[in-house]
């Protein structure tokens, strides 16, 4: 699944060639992909609208248009959102299609039809389940040691499973959670409670750091993951942990180990994290 990352790397690609264009037309083959309003309002209310910027909150895009509606795209498992300055070739998993006044199109495509695509204005993207209780951005100032520190005080489950929860952080998922807890030393499973005041400073500055790695390295491309421009990521290339479970830790040698936190296949090595 794209995480903070890949979404960034995207709305930045999107955010140079979007603002300004004017949506001529938005064919639907995928009805399911959008979820707000019913397709038909969708398709009619489209046509004409002018973007005027590409944001992002979490691992949601928005689109924001001139007349003050917003499109948001979270791309769950498997969506792509492809700019081309051409009209391109649809395959079978296109979904949608939006044509810009100048001939250039951008397509949603997901294999495995889990993304959302919603039309809708600012103040009722609260009702986006998901996007309203999002905790604060991490490379925001809002993100802060203290804002963590004081959120981890109570909490009685793994450090893991609070990295994974976005109501903690916004945009962090399995690779980036488990990249930061290896850079920080810390074994997934542990309790949030039994991290010490350093263990916290340097979890947090972990994560910040892999991000923004991640980001600079255009997001890590397992197997789905694609930039605006349809290209890969780089980043997979320099993962410490995340999938590479029977194989060197790059840093002592140990095997890197495989076990399941929160419900998520977790990497970890057992000499680096205690
Ligand atoms: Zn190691």
């Amino acid at each position: 699944m794209p995480e903070l990352p890949e979404v960034e790397t995207i709305r930045r690609g999107l955010a140079n060639v979007l603002p300004g264009r004017v949506f001529a037309r938005v064919d639907v083959y995928y009805g399911g992909s959008v979820k707000q309003p019913a397709v038909a309002e969708f398709t009619q209310t489209i046509p004409g609208q002018r973007v005027s910027s590409v944001g992002r909150r979490g691992k949601y895009l928005q689109i924001f248009l001139e007349n003050g509606l917003v499109l948001v795209v979270h791309l769950r498992m498997t969506g792509k959102l492809l700019f081309s300055p051409t009209p391109i070739e649809l395959d079978k998993h296109t979904h949608l299609v939006f044509t810009f006044t100048d001939g250039a199109c951008l397509t949603f495509n997901d294999v495995r039809k889990f993304g959302t695509v919603y039309l809708l204005p600012p103040h009722r993207m609260c009702e986006i389940k998901g996007l309203a209780c999002l905790g604060p951005e991490p490379l925001s100032a809002d993100f802060c040691l203290e804002y963590m520190k004081a959120k981890m005080t109570k909490r009685k489950t793994s450090i893991k499973a609070l990295l994974l929860n976005q109501e903690f952080v916004a945009g962090l998922g399995n690779i980036y959670a488990d990249e930061a807890l290896h850079r920080a030393g810390i074994k997934p499973d542990r309790a949030v409670i039994s991290l010490t005041s350093q263990e916290r400073e340097i979890l947090y500055h972990a994560v910040c750091e892999v991000l923004h790695e991640a980001i600079n390295w255009r997001g890590t491309t397992m197997s789905d993951y694609r930039d605006a421009s349809g290209s890969y990521g780089q980043f997979q290339n320099r993962l410490r942990v995340y999938q590479r479970h029977g194989k060197p830790c790059l840093y002592c040698g140990e095997r890197i180990e495989r076990i399941v936190v929160a419900g998520r296949g977790t990497h970890y090595c057992p000499a680096c994290q205690t």
